[in-house]
Order: C-alpha cells, then structure tokens, then sequence
C-alpha cells in the first residue's frame, strides 16, 4: 500500500469507529477515539481504553497518562507523531472501568484492521489489559520490558509485541515509573532488530508488507535506493525541525 491508500483505509476505519454503536459503550460517550499517528510508522501502541480528557476531544492519550507516555517517548526523541498510537477499546467506559469482554470483542475487528493497514514491525502493549490481547496468559510484572510473537490473527502479519507497563500505572508508583523508563529504552534495538529480520524475510523496511514486495531487484538499483539506515522515528529531531503535521484518524 503507498502512502495515501494506508492513510484513506485509516480514514475510513476512523469514520466507521465514530458512529459505530456495536457495543454498549457508544451510549456514554462524547466521542469516540480511533486513534492517530503516522500511516508509515512500524510502531503501534496500544493502550486500554480512552478515559475522561480522550473522550473530549477524541483523541487518544491527552490527559496526563498521555502527558507521561510523551515523556517516555522523548527520552529516546520519538514524538508521538512517529508512532501510531490507539487503545483496544475505542469508547470510553463509563467511571473509566475497566471495558467487559463482550465491548472488547465488539471492537476487536478495529485494531485488528488498523493493524493490517498499518503491518507495524512492533506492537508495544501499556498495560494489562492490552498485553492480555496480544501475550494471552502473561503477567505484567513479569513480562514488562520483554518481547513476545505475535499472532498474524490479531490483524499484524508480522510483528512482535513488546510489554509495557500502562502509564497510568507509572504515575501511581516512582518503581514502575523507573521500569518504564527503563523498559522505553530497549525500544529503538528492538526495533532495529525486527527491521532486520524482517528485511531478511522480504518486508519492506516501511511496512509496506511482503505481498506488495517489489520483484527481485539488481544490485544497481539496491545502491542507488539503500534500504533507510534508521527510522525517522529512531532519529533524534532536530532543535531546528517543524512540528510534524500531526494525523488524527
Ligand atoms: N488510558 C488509555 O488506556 N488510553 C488512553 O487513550 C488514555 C488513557
Ligand atoms: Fe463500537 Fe468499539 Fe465504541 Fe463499542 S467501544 S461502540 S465496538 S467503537
């Protein structure tokens, strides 16, 4: 897919998720929140569900979870621009409880469509309730800060999870605070560790997936478009550099 296909096919799951009514929760919201982030990125993160501030405005992590998982991503100089960033339930439960397994099974068939328009190299969980979709069985203290397979049902052909705790959770404890940072700071090996298998399994470096891999190449044509060495996202922004146009799906 080019880049203005993955941005349309966000676009209309947005929409679908905006007047969807498949579960319960589309009763007691203001605003449904899709998601937002890069329609190019190989990172997606996934929290739980949006909570008071999301609801609002409709978008995802704002309040001062979302203020703390801005701080966690600037400590390796990601933006949240770089990422896609999305939650396993699309609507706010009411008194932020936690969503029933019959709302997550409504939506489901969201994530799972942004994550094959996406076909992100790395799926980074915060919190239980997320790592739960994608490391059935783990324990969050134990699994934070590590990576798991993940499986091509979930929507993701090809991508790995890696478990964090939910910010949320870090703003409650100084301990899981430092985890998170701690555990923030493996993300950019990782990543470059998937590219590279990834790459060797055929997948374009940008995701742009293995279906759409382009015919066997010759060496010419592979010096003068070298695979990108890092990710923009990898890439410490420049002082001098605009703010990125920010895409709310
Ligand atoms: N917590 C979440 O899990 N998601 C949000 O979008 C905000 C807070
Ligand atoms: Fe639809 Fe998901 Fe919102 Fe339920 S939570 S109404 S399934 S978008």
């Amino acid at each position: 897919m080019t880049h203005a296909e993955r941005r349309a096919a966000l676009e209309a799951i947005a929409a679908e998720v905006r007047t969807c009514t498949r579960c319960r929760l589309a009763d007691g919201r203001t605003n449904a929140v899709p998601g937002e982030g890069s329609p190019d990125t190989e990172v997606v993160l996934v929290g739980e569900a949006p909570g008071f501030n999301e609801d609002r405005l409709g978008r995802p992590f704002i309040g001062r979870a979302g203020d703390l998982l801005v701080k966690l991503l600037g400590s390796i100089e990601w933006r949240r621009e770089d990422v896609f960033i999305t939650n396993v339930v699309k609507c706010r439960p009411p008194d932020n409880r936690d969503p029933e397994p019959d709302e997550v099974a409504a939506c489901a068939p969201y994530l799972a469509r942004q994550l094959e328009v996406l076909d992100p190299a790395l799926i980074v969980t915060l919190g239980r309730h997320s790592m739960g979709r994608f490391m059935p069985g783990a324990r969050i203290s134990q699994a934070h800060g590590t990576i798991g397979p993940v499986d091509p049902a979930s929507g993701a052909r090809d991508a790995t999870v890696f478990a964090m705790y939910h910010p949320a959770a870090a703003l409650r404890g100084a301990e899981v605070e430092r985890q998170s940072y701690e555990d923030v700071a493996r993300i950019p090996q990782v990543l470059l560790d998937l590219r590279a298998r990834r790459a060797a399994n055929g997948a374009s470096p940008a995701g742009a997936g293995a279906s759409t891999a382009t015919p066997a190449s010759n060496p010419a044509d592979d010096a003068a478009n070298p695979a990108p060495e890092t990710h923009p996202a990898l890439a410490p922004a420049p002082a001098s550099a605009p703010a990125a146009d920010i895409t709310i799906f």
